[in-house]
């Protein structure tokens, strides 16, 4: 299909889902575009919070919203290097707080495969494009779950790499010693097509990996063969998923992976439940000093003035924790209690390929149902924190539906094993 053709399906059927923030109708992101590549003629959205030359980087507020970004981020240069053409910018939580895609300035995005739904965030739009069919790819972050969160809620595939795989040069930091970019999609093939791409060593990124290049073929190394691999189950996802159907749904798949000769392996995440209160110090922290730059003076509008509820309780309480007298009561504490996730997630794993497991722990719940208690939206968070605490891989891909809505299945692998996670999805894709 021509691009204006593209576009223009796309326009009219975002205007009742809202993924888009704006559409690249001028296509100023495609003017210095690849005319081969590996990615050509594949359509591409990119989170809000990741620069793109020429286009509104908002980042989903208001501080940001006449930011237009002078500069591409590494990620952006290598889809366009590669012959992707980037449709526009999606719409995302503010500052990537969030678990619902509702704190949007942009306003809320609706769920293509369960209407009425919220898409899970904070790469709300992210999900829903490709679940619309409105893109074949795009462009998440992850910091606690924003990539796997809505891709299980919206029934698409996403993948969230080990830390330092995928550069960072360009993305608005929302908590860097976690944020990590990543692709959503329709199927893991062209999820692992994408961060072929994005994958690599960037000296702009001082938290870059260097590695051998044979580590990042994921495309071309991709393998649904399963053979005899070893997959772990915690008995404490039984504890924490809080919807019977989505439990149901997790061991089908289980037993699906058994009967397609795979063997489950009991482990056990004991300080599983310690992760949510843990994730949340290191953000309200991380998150505070990071957003110190939006005093009004350099980028649009001071941060307090126009930002919303969600965003401003992490700015408040980042402040006060990070002051000298409190640090050491709670900062140092999450500290250590992240590295105790990070041992007790990779003993887990060091007996099993790849752990398997829930997504998120209930149903998404009805756009515009009011929620009071923070840790209500924080609890979607409690199987992806530990994953982005540890700095390792983990990939949702769908799994099935409960009361017609989609729910991911999660599989997370130790340090490096980005390829095994990803085999192990397309295994799971095959025989589902
Ligand atoms: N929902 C989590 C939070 O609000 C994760 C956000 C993210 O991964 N960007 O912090």
């Amino acid at each position: 299909m021509e691009i204006q053709e593209r576009l223009t399906e796309a326009e009219e059927g975002d205007h009742d889902i809202n993924s888009f923030i704006v559409f690249d109708r001028e296509g100023v992101s495609r003017r210095d575009v690849a005319e081969k590549g590996r990615l050509k003629d594949l359509f591409i959205g990119v989170k809000s919070n990741i620069n793109v030359a020429g286009l509104l980087v908002s980042a989903g507020s208001k501080t940001l919203e006449n930011y237009i970004s002078p500069y591409d981020a590494s990620v952006v240069e290598q889809i366009k290097n590669a012959g992707g053409l980037i449709l526009g910018m999606l719409n995302m939580d503010e500052f990537a707080c969030g678990s619902s895609g509702e704190t949007s300035y942009f306003g809320v995005t609706d769920n293509p495969n369960a209407r009425g739904h919220i898409t899970g965030g904070s790469s709300s739009g992210s999900a829903a494009s490709v679940a619309a069919g409105f893109v074949d790819a795009a462009l998440g972050s992850d910091t606690g779950g924003s990539i796997r969160n809505p891709a299980s809620h919206c029934g698409v595939v996403g993948f969230k790499p080990t830390y330092g795989v995928v550069s960072r040069y360009g993305l608005i930091d929302m908590a860097m010693s976690l944020d990590q970019i990543g692709p959503l999609a329709r199927d893991v093939k062209t999820a692992a097509l994408l961060l072929e791409v994005i994958a690599g060593h960037d000296p702009r990124d001082e938290t870059s990996l260097d590695l051998e290049s044979g580590f990042y073929r994921f495309f071309e190394n991709l393998d649904p063969a399963l053979g005899d691999v070893r997959l772990g189950y915690a008995h404490e996802f039984d504890e924490l998923i809080q919807d019977k159907g989505i439990k149901r749904v997790i061991h089908k798949a289980l037993d699906g992976f058994s009967s397609s000769g795979a063997e489950i392996v009991d482990v056990s995440l004991p300080n599983l439940e310690i992760a949510l209160p843990t994730y949340y110090l290191n953000v309200y922290v991380e998150f505070f000093s990071a957003t110190r730059k939006y005093d009004g003076r350099r980028y649009g509008h001071r941060i307090e003035d126009v930002c919303g509820e969600e965003v401003l309780r992490r700015i408040l309480l980042g402040s006060y924790i990070s002051q000298k007298e409190f640090s050491g009561r709670f900062y140092r504490k999450a500290l250590m209690a992240r590295s105790l996730i990070r041992r007790e997630l990779s003993s887990a794993l060091r007996d099993v390929d790849v752990l398997v497991g829930p997504t998120v722990p209930k149903l998404p719940h009805r756009l515009g149902t009011r929620i009071e208690d923070p840790m209500v939206m924080y609890a979607y968070d409690v199987f992806t924190v530990p994953v982005n605490l540890a700095g390792v891989p983990a990939g949702t891909v769908p799994a099935g539906e409960v009361d017609c809505i989609p729910t991911g299945l999660q599989i997370i692998g130790d340090a490096l094993d980005d390829q095994k996670v990803l085999n192990v999805m397309a295994a799971f894709e095959q025989c589902r």
